[in-house]
C-alpha cells in the first residue's frame, strides 16, 4: 500500500552525515538530523490510519451494495 516516493533525489549523502543519519523502518528512508524521524514516523501513522478508514468506509459500501441487489 506503500507509494513510492519520489523525493529521493532530492537527498543529498554525505558519508559524514549518513554516520549520524536514521534509516525508517517503513519506507527505508533515511533521516538527518534524527530529530526529523518522529514527526516522519508520525506521518506514516497518520497515513496508515487514513488508510485504514478509507478501506473501512469503502467495506461498509460495498457490503451495503450487495446488501441492496
Ligand atoms: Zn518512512
Amino acid at each position: 500500500m506503500e507509494p513510492a516516493l519520489t523525493n529521493k533525489s532530492n537527498v543529498i549523502f554525505l558519508d559524514r552525515q549518513n554516520l549520524r543519519a536514521v534509516k525508517c523502518e517503513k519506507c527505508g528512508a533515511k533521516m538527518y538530523p534524527r530529530s526529523l524521524l518522529e514527526p516522519h514516523l508520525t506521518r506514516h501513522r497518520r497515513r496508515q490510519r487514513w488508510v485504514n478508514s478509507e478501506l473501512r468506509k469503502l467495506q461498509y459500501t460495498f457490503s451495503h451494495m450487495r446488501d441492496i441487489a
